[in-house]
């Protein structure tokens, strides 16, 4: 039967609970278990694919097509395993659903309350559809205390005292600041949290203490005795210069040993980590170095293009080079300055929504074609891409996208039906926001013997799409003339899928969003095969 560990923080926000879940999930499974990983977010948006990109980083889109928490990405790259809408929830769908239900008269005439009828709702996500896997690790976004998790720390609570004995360990991370007038690491802040969290009813099992400097015996003995956590279950979370190192400091540390301990299994076999090892030594011993412009609108904030700096991370360490990132906020380039992209050997225009910006991208994709500098264009960038090439290499003056309002040629345009999986999706013009966009893994068909083709080794691919307009079939024949090549269409040929520029050392332009599917021991092949590029080994 299933166990779960269930993952809370305290003290302060941003001490990497994803990534401390992503390291336990992929210890236990280098150790030979099954391991799902699931986030709760205590926020009121039904899931965050309308919340801005410098607010709350990327949103991570799944297979079947969920926006979800860009933890979910880290979930991914460390257990390889593919994340699914059935991993994330916010209160905000967990409300829309009682409400639905409610509506629908479900509840039979009850008077519908947060308990049991909000926490049954948490509940039952958290224990559905993960079949005969070994270990749930379930995240609780925000930190102990927030008004808005209140029912998740609650509903966890009930799921100790219901599930069978030895089945809930509670791992509870927190942090110990420095303080440099007393030259000490401070527990009291711990001992708060976890006053807190008892008070809620929980009982940590496991303490992970972020320090940014060893946790001296004496003070994990405090720890011990206030909290009233065995002391080898007090465990010190050093800060580490990268975080691919995380799972082999924690494990040295005793994580996994402590949590399988707490579930009572005291056996388990060593975990096997040497390909993991082995990518973080390929990624610290480059031998030369890139420089890759990310031209975006939402560089203030790195988050927003976590999936892409990782990938690039993984293509470096595959091509044993270091890529050094230089951000150039899009609309600097507007004014025809294109210094910022002087330096650099390769350009990547990411997906992005909305007009502010798309000039400079523009002007990007144009010096790229040009000077035949590598360029990568990513749904946004794709489209940009294209517009600059109907612009100026095919004469089409009037070229733009209709995300921005009436165009000329509206070489770029609003989709609004599809194909999935056999049938026909449909959207109207004026519909909803939220969850409307063509989501999700779909296949496309790659032209034989095109670059993107050599690329992936193969013509039949699946990748992620997150986009609402799409390059106008329209215009195929003309852009085609002019050396811009549709290299890849969805299999009933209706939608472009990638383009490709012919007579330039490489140029591609994908409608999808490849970096959502890169891993550090799976690297993705455009990745790959840009940084090669830049490096000139293309
Ligand atoms: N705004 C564009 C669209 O909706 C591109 C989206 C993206 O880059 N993910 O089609």
């Amino acid at each position: 039967m299933t166990r779960y560990v269930f993952i809370t923080g305290g003290v302060v926000s941003s001490l990497g609970k994803g990534i401390a879940a992503a390291s336990l999930a992929l210890l236990l499974q280098a150790r030979g278990f099954s391991v799902r990983i699931k986030k709760l977010d205590p926020y009121l948006n039904v899931d965050p694919g309308t919340m801005s990109p410098t607010q709350h980083g990327e949103v991570f889109v799944t297979d079947d097509g969920a926006e979800t928490d860009l933890d979910l990405g880290h979930y991914e790259r460390f257990t390889g395993r593919p994340a699914t809408r059935m991993d994330n929830i916010t209160t905000g769908r967990i409300y829309k659903n009682i409400i639905d239900k409610e509506r629908r008269g479900d509840y039979l005439g009850a008077t519908v309350q947060v308990i049991p009828h909000v926490t049954n709702e948490i509940k039952s996500f958290v224990l559905d559809g993960h079949g005969e896997t070994d270990f749930v690790l379930c995240e609780i976004g925000g930190t102990v205390g927030d008004i808005e998790a209140m029912p998740f720390v609650e509903a966890v609570r009930q799921l100790g005292n219901e599930l069978p004995r030895r089945h809930a360990v509670y791992l509870h991370l927190t942090l110990m600041p420095w303080i440099p007038a007393a030259g000490e690491l401070k527990t009291k802040p711990t001992q708060h949290s976890v006053k807190e969290l008892q008070a809620l009813g929980i009982h940590p099992d496991v303490l992970l203490v972020r320090a940014d400097r060893p946790i001296p015996d004496a003070e994990r003995k405090k720890l011990s005795l206030f909290c009233n956590v065995r002391h080898s279950a007090v465990v010190q979370a050093l800060d580490v210069a990268d975080i691919h190192d995380v799972p082999v400091a924690y494990h040295r540390e005793g994580l996994d040993d402590e949590v399988l301990e707490a579930f009572g299994i005291d056996f388990a076999p060593r975990p096997s980590l040497d390909a993991w090892e082995a990518f973080r030594s390929r990624a610290a011993s480059p031998q030369g170095a890139v420089k890759v412009a990310i031209v975006g609108k939402y560089t203030g904030l790195k988050d927003a293009y976590k999936s892409l700096t990782e990938a690039l991370g993984h293509a470096a360490a595959a091509n044993r080079i270091s890529v050094e990132v230089d951000w150039v906020e899009a609309e600097s380039l507007e004014d025809g300055d294109l210094s910022a992209l002087k330096e650099v050997d390769a350009i990547l225009v990411p997906g992005g929504f909305g007009e502010r910006g798309s000039e400079g991208k523009i002007a990007a994709a144009r010096h790229a074609r040009e000077n035949d500098v590598p360029y990568l264009g990513i749904c946004f960038g794709m489209q940009m891409a294209v517009v600059e090439a109907a612009r100026n290499l095919a004469g089409v003056a009037d070229a733009g996208s209709s995300e921005f309002g009436r165009a000329g040629s509206p070489v770029v345009g609003l989709m609004t039906e599809w194909e999935k999986d056999g049938s026909r999706e449909r959207r109207p013009q004026d519909g909803a926001l939220g969850g409307t966009m063509r989501l999700g893994a779909y296949p496309a068909n790659l032209e034989d013997g095109s670059l993107i083709a050599r690329i992936y080794g193969t013509t039949r691919i699946s990748e992620r799409h997150r986009h609402r307009y799409e390059v106008n079939m329209a215009y195929r024949d003309k852009l085609e003339s002019f050396g811009l090549k549709f290299s890849g269409t969805s299999p009933d040929g209706r939608l472009p899928e990638t383009v490709e520029l012919e007579g330039h050392p490489w140029f591609v332009g994908v409608q999808y969003h490849p970096e959502l599917k890169s891993r550090p021991l799976e690297p993705h092949p455009l990745f790959v095969s840009f940084v090669a590029a830049a490096a000139g080994r293309h």
